[in-house]
C-alpha cells in the first residue's frame, strides 16, 4: 500500500467547492452564486477592454519573460501604493510604506501572516465573525492564533458595532485586527465614517495594529478614492498599518494572481528593514512574483486614457451588481411583501448576506440548482436580470 495511505480526504472548500457542485449539475436552470467573480448579463466571464488594450500594448513592446526583483514590478509597486492611499500621500512621499508584489490578495495575506509569524510571535489576529473563509486558513497555516471578533447582528441584519468595539477593547493591547476595507465579505455590511473613526481611536488607544483587506477597491461603490476611505483614514491619524491588496475583482485579473502587501510605517527605516525581510520571507515562498498581471495594471494606472476607461469599466460593474440588486429586491418584496427585503439594497460590493439557514440552502440547490455557499451568501456578480425572476421564486420558495 501507498506510504501515505492514511492521509485522509480534504474536506472540499466551502466556497470553490461549489463551482464543482455547480459543474457537475446537468440542471439547464442552474445558476452559481457561489464564488464571487464577476459575470456579464449573459453570465459570463468578463475580461475589461482595459486589459485587453494593456495586453496588446504589452504585445507590441515585446517585453521578456525574465524574472521581476523579489519585491516586484517597480512600476506596479508605485502604482498600487498610489491606488491606495492616494497620489499625495505623505506616507508614499516619506518613504514609510514597504510594498511587496504578492499572489494576489491571499498571497499578500499569507506573506503577511508570515511576517506576523516570524516579527510578532504570539500575537492574536481578531478577525470578524463572520469573514472569507480563507482567512482561518491562512492564519491558521501559518501558525498565528486567531480569535473572532463580533461583527454581524443577525436581527438587524446589520453591524454589531457595540460587540465589535467590546471585543476589540478586550483583546490584549497590540493585538491584530483584520479589517475589510470596503465591501466586507460575507456580509455586505460596513462600518459608517463616523464608526470608522471610532475604530481607528480604538486601535490607537489600544496599541492594535490593524490590517485592511483590500480586495474590492472600486467595486463597492464604483470610485477608487471613495472605496480606499478605511485605510487612508487609519493612515492619515498615524496608524502603522498593514494592507493586503488585491486585483481580482476590479480588473477582473482571478487568475493571474496581482496583488501587494503594504506595510505602513512611522519611519523610513523601518520600512526599509521590513520590505527586506518580507522579500526574505518570499524568497522562499514563490521567489518573485509572476509578470504578467502585475504589468497590466501598471500600463492601466500609469496611462491616463486607460486609468480613465478602467474606472469608467469599474463603474459599470458596480453599477450592474447594483441593478440586480434592485431587481431582487423588487421582486422579492412583490412575493412575499410581508418581509423587509430592504438589506439586499442596504449591502455593498458583490455578495448579500440573505439569513438562509444551511437547510434553506440546501432547498435552494437541491431543488432549484441555485448554487451558493452554505453561510447564505449570494453572489449578486453571478446574477442577470433575466435571472432575478428564478431566483425570487426559488428564496421564497425557501425561506417560507
Ligand atoms: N479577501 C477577500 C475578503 C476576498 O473576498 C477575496 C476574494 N474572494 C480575497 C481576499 C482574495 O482573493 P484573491 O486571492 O483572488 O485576490
Amino acid at each position: 500500500g501507498s506510504r501515505l495511505a492514511g492521509v485522509e480526504m480534504a474536506p472540499p472548500d466551502p466556497i470553490l467547492g461549489v463551482s464543482e457542485a455547480f459543474k457537475a449539475s446537468k440542471d439547464p436552470n442552474k445558476l452559481n452564486l457561489g464564488v464571487g467573480a464577476y459575470r456579464t448579463e449573459e453570465l459570463q466571464p468578463l475580461v475589461l477592454e482595459v486589459v485587453k488594450k494593456a495586453e496588446q500594448k504589452m504585445l507590441a513592446a515585446g517585453y521578456n519573460k525574465e524574472y521581476l526583483p523579489i519585491e516586484g514590478l517597480d512600476a506596479f509597486r508605485q502604482a498600487t501604493v498610489q491606488l491606495l492611499l492616494g497620489s499625495d500621500s505623505a506616507a508614499v512621499k516619506e518613504g514609510r510604506v514597504a510594498v511587496l508584489q504578492a499572489l494576489s490578495g491571499t498571497g499578500s495575506l499569507r506573506v503577511g501572516a508570515a511576517f506576523i509569524a516570524r516579527f510578532m510571535k504570539g500575537t492574536t489576529v481578531y478577525i470578524s465573525n463572520p469573514t472569507w473563509g480563507n482567512h482561518r486558513n491562512i492564519f491558521g497555516d501559518e501558525g498565528v492564533e486567531w480569535k473572532y471578533y463580533r461583527y454581524f447582528d443577525p436581527d438587524t441584519v446589520g453591524l454589531d458595532f457595540k460587540g465589535m468595539v467590546e471585543d476589540l477593547t478586550a483583546a490584549p493591547d497590540g493585538s491584530i485586527v483584520l479589517l475589510h476595507g470596503c465591501a466586507h465579505n460575507p456580509t455586505g455590511v460596513d462600518p459608517t465614517p463616523q464608526q470608522w473613526q471610532e475604530i481607528a481611536d480604538l486601535c490607537k488607544a489600544k496599541g492594535h495594529m490593524p490590517f485592511f483587506d483590500v480586495a474590492y477597491q472600486g467595486f463597492a461603490t464604483g470610485d477608487l478614492d471613495k472605496d480606499a476611505f478605511a485605510p487612508r483614514l487609519f493612515v492619515d491619524n498615524g496608524l502603522e498599518v498593514m494592507v493586503a491588496q488585491s486585483y481580482s475583482k476590479n480588473l477582473g485579473l482571478y487568475g493571474e494572481r496581482v496583488g501587494a502587501l503594504n506595510v505602513v510605517l512611522s519611519d523610513a527605516d523601518a520600512a526599509k528593514s521590513v520590505l527586506s525581510q518580507l522579500k526574505r520571507l518570499a524568497r522562499a515562498i514563490w521567489s518573485n512574483p509572476p509578470t504578467h498581471g502585475a504589468r497590466i495594471a501598471a500600463e492601466v494606472v500609469g496611462d491616463a486614457d486607460m486609468f480613465e476607461l478602467w474606472k469608467s469599466e469599474m463603474a459599470g460593474m458596480a453599477g450592474r451588481i447594483a441593478k440586480v440588486r434592485g431587481e431582487l429586491q423588487a421582486a422579492l418584496e412583490s412575493r412575499c411583501p410581508d418581509r423587509d427585503w430592504s438589506f439586499i439594497t442596504k449591502q455593498i460590493g458583490m455578495f448579500s448576506f440573505t439569513g438562509m439557514t444551511p437547510q434553506q440552502v440546501d432547498n435552494m440547490t437541491n431543488k432549484h440548482a441555485v448554487f451558493m455557499t452554505r453561510d447564505g451568501r449570494i453572489s449578486l456578480a453571478g446574477l442577470s436580470s433575466s435571472k432575478v425572476a428564478y431566483l425570487a421564486d426559488a428564496i421564497v420558495d425557501s425561506v417560507r
